[in-house]
């Protein structure tokens, strides 16, 4: 199911992205999550993007989101650039607090599925104790087999949960949800990558100067570089060097247009 018409998607390269605030973003949800709808969120930054080439699974899943949005500060200057502006960055973190803030008082219902258990209960602590009122349906740790993962998706669908909060890494979370969403009986599922780390304290959030000017992959690498920086290193200049492309061509038809309409005049 689709919750923005498709028309009104921004392109970006191979990925295209809702134009919706955070607030827009979690309306949407709700409204899905209380509506019997069945869908799911995708969060998409540069990495993610320059891996969806390379995957087409990846690529189709993404592609046949409900909500699609732009989680990295690049991707929403590149969006103006190429004229059509996206509103503003939309990160899973956030997502996760202002979803168990609205979920609160209204009986929607979040379960929590990601993560080592000991992390995961500590991101769920957290969540609970900063919004008394949300309805936790379930929490599990994210570390199971293919053969173990219908167990997972059928205690889901016992809880009731109308809202799937899933935090295993791309294209982990994907692959479960691509196999196991309906068995889960949820309205709306997410993959937030690894959100529950950094609730539960594990790792730490760039400053929110550091986000704004686009640089909080670097702080990423700081905290992982042994991990990290082939990863980092290599998406972004993929993505630098595609982008420019599309910015030379773009402004290579400007100009010829240019040209046609005044040797027209
Ligand atoms: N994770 C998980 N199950 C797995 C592997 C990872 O739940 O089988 C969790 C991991 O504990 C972390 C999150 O997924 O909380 C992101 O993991 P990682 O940083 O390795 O993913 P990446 O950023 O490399 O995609």
């Amino acid at each position: 199911m689709r919750a923005v018409d498709a028309v009104t998607r921004v392109p970006i390269l191979n990925g295209s992205f809702d134009p919706l605030t955070l607030s827009q973003t979690v309306d949407r949800m709700m409204d899905m999550a209380r509506s019997g709808a069945r869908g799911y969120v995708c969060t998409v930054n540069v990495a993610i993007l320059m891996m969806m080439r390379a995957d087409p699974r990846l690529q189709t899943f993404i592609d046949g989101a409900a909500l699609i949005v732009a989680d990295g500060q690049p991707l929403i200057w590149v969006s103006s650039w190429l004229g059509k502006r996206l509103p503003e960055r939309v990160t899973g973190i956030d997502l996760i607090e202002t979803v168990c803030d609205r979920a609160q008082n209204t009986g929607v219902g979040v379960y929590f599925l990601g993560a080592r258990r000991e992390i995961i209960n500590a991101a769920a602590d957290q969540l609970k104790s900063r919004y008394p009122d949300l309805k936790v349906a379930g929490v599990d740790d994210g570390y199971f087999t293919d053969e173990e993962a219908r167990g997972r998706a059928e205690a889901i669908s016992r809880s009731g949960a109308n809202i799937l909060i899933v935090a295993m890494g791309v294209p982990r979370q994907e692959h479960f949800l691509e196999q196991h969403l309906d068995k889960t009986g949820v309205n709306v599922a997410m993959g937030v990558g690894g959100s529950f780390d950094v609730l539960a304290g594990l790792r730490s959030r760039a400053p929110h100067w550091i986000q704004k000017i686009g640089f909080e992959w670097l702080y990423r690498l700081a905290q992982e570089p042994g991990r990290l920086w082939r990863r980092y290193f290599s998406t972004n200049l993929q993505f630098l060097k595609l982008i420019s492309g599309e910015l030379l061509l773009g402004q290579q038809r400007r100009m010829t247009k240019h040209n046609r309409d005044e040797d027209s005049e």
